[in-house]
């Protein structure tokens, strides 16, 4: 892999990105002896580990996905833990609810691996901090000039303008939206008060998890042959992008489709995709929130993983820094905020 040097303390293997000296892999696509999960979307927490560590906050998400029954050892944001040499320590992503980005020490170096984060605030979990590094491993899924995203206030001011038009209209407004993390954040954050909401058997769970952590929600019901008739015409019905266009979402026809992404900056996507509406509202850092966040730890080499590697890394190189791409057995062009087909939404997107 070019970039990467014989003593790094963080290689790309066969598994994931794995710090041998430690005996830990982060995020690893296949079964390790120890993983570190920063969170729990499906192309980041993979069954198969004999154990895991991860936040508290994720505790219960991770049960949710891989089973109640997998070896788990929580920890607190900033809490340390060595594995022989190395000390290991989770920092809050501001991704969802419990993601991390991992810091790794060992000697007098120090990485940090991002996972997905965002530099926007989110109600529903902790905001990104800042984790001074060496070298830093960054997700990079927006990383072209073309990803700016809007103020979230206003754009979620435009999801519930979108909603009472729709309900004047008697349309059942349908949101498509991941159905980890980027459900709750809608759901906190539009005003409940101009109707019902109602969530998919796969959101449903998840909402759940997060209220029982603490997380402030507005009522909602899962839609069901009995609750569609009170949604119908005047309800916000969250559901993940699979469920479109399916007859599951006949029930609540007739319907207004939209949906909430970053990939939804992207001109003629919407249309596409078949959508009456597109927001701009991502659980990802954006160009200026990525090149940010590369000032800001101070790091003086930068791995890139999921998504534009190869453009920012030039980029990186053309205004002087020590940048290098990490491939990634994920090529899903949305990484999470595309979601697979499939029970649940539980599927990944797999090369
Ligand atoms: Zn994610």
């Amino acid at each position: 892999m070019p970039g990467v040097k014989r003593d790094d303390l963080v290689v790309r293997d066969g598994s994931g990105l794995t710090c041998a000296a430690g005996g830990l892999t982060i995020d690893p696509w296949r079964g390790v002896e120890t993983a570190v999960i920063t969170h729990g979307h499906s192309d980041h927490a993979r069954r198969g580990s004999g154990l895991y560590i991860a936040t508290e906050a994720s505790a219960p998400i991770l049960r949710h996905r891989l089973g109640r029954e997998i070896r788990l050892r929580t920890v607190d944001y900033g809490e340390p833990i060595d594995f022989g040499p190395v000390r290991v320590s989770l920092h809050p992503a501001g991704h969802l609810l419990g993601s991390a980005q991992v810091r790794v020490e060992h000697r007098d170096e120090v990485w940090v691996v991002t996972g997905d984060y965002k530099r926007d605030p989110d109600p529903t979990c902790a905001p990104f901090e800042v984790v001074t590094c060496d070298v830093l491993i960054s997700e990079c899924t927006f990383g072209l000039p073309i990803y700016r995203w809007p103020d979230a206030r206003l754009e979620f001011d435009e999801v519930n303008a979108w909603w009472r038009a729709c309900r004047e209209m008697g349309r059942t407004a349908v949101l498509s939206v991941y159905s980890l993390g980027k459900a709750q954040r809608v759901l906190a954050s539009v005003d409940a008060c101009i109707g019902p909401i109602g969530v998919h058997g796969a959101v449903d769970p998840l909402c759940r998890v997060y209220r029982e952590a603490g997380v402030k929600l507005p009522e909602w019901v899962k839609v069901s042959p009995d609750s569609a008739k009170q949604l119908k015409g005047c309800g916000l019905v969250l559901a993940p992008p699979s469920a479109l266009g399916t007859a599951w979402v006949k029930r609540l026809a007739p319907v207004s489709a939209a949906a909430a992404s970053g990939w939804m900056r992207v001109r003629g996507r919407r249309r596409r995709e078949g959508l009456d509406r597109g927001f701009v509202i991502s659980d990802h850092a954006d160009w200026p929130g990525l090149l940010r966040t590369f000032e800001e730890t101070g790091a003086r080499r930068i791995g890139l993983t999921h998504g534009s590697t190869g453009s920012l890394e030039r980029y990186l190189r053309g205004i002087g820094k020590e940048a290098f791409s990490i491939d990634t057995r994920y090529v899903g062009e949305g990484g999470d905020e595309i979601e697979a087909k499939g029970e649940g939404g539980l599927n990944e997107v797999v090369s």
